[in-house]
């Protein structure tokens, strides 16, 4: 059964790579930021209370994700395995993940970071046009990736659950390696 959390910076690809993975392994793929994205957008009082910080680049509070990610994971769906995009992305969360897992009896396998140098991502960034894309929120989304989420790596590393690839080589070649997590 395949668990898995993508780690990765805004841009690294974790979002093409775990929508594919997910449905080589068929298994439904947990993206937050899709998720808030859509709230947003139907201005349901999650989106509401989401929206400036998505605006800004921050992340959204802790407890507005975490209660999303408590109700995702219980889904009938979500019991034949999953693929985590853009949850956790800083400490608290990770605990929390940790602690929820423990208390439906359930364990991921590993935590993917994609690794890909930073002017890279602007790069890939500034190419997607989405409406938190611009330069100066991009440059923020970064920021906070660097302080919040990139400690992740070490967390999950400690913890021998952690699995490097190289996010700088062409979508299908990252795929290919990451087939063998399935
Ligand atoms: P993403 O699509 O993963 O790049 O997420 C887009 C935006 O949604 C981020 O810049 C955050 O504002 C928000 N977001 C997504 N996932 C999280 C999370 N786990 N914790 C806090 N904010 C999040």
């Amino acid at each position: 059964m395949a668990r898995l959390i993508f780690l990765g910076a805004p841009g690294a690809g974790k979002g093409t790579q775990a929508k594919s993975l997910a449905t080589l392994g068929q298994i439904p793929h947990i993206s937050t930021g899709e998720i808030l994205r859509g709230a947003v957008a139907q201005q349901t009082p999650l989106g509401l209370q989401a929206q400036s910080y998505m605006d800004q680049g921050n992340l959204v509070p802790d407890q507005l994700v975490i209660a999303l990610i408590r109700e995702r994971l219980s889904q009938p769906d979500a019991q034949k395995g999953w693929i985590l995009d853009g949850f956790p992305r800083n400490e608290t969360q990770a605990a929390f993940l940790d602690q929820l897992l423990v208390e439906i009896d359930q364990t991921y396998s590993y935590a993917v970071n994609l690794e890909v140098p930073d002017d890279v991502l602007v790069q890939r960034m500034l190419g997607r046009g989405r409406k938190d894309d611009t330069e100066e929120v991009i440059r923020r989304r970064l920021q906070v990736y660097h302080d919040q989420t990139a400690p992740l790596i070490d967390f999950y590393q400690t913890r021998q659950k952690l699995m490097s690839i190289n996010g700088d080589i062409p979508p299908a070649g990252v795929t290919d390696k990451l087939k063998s997590l399935l």
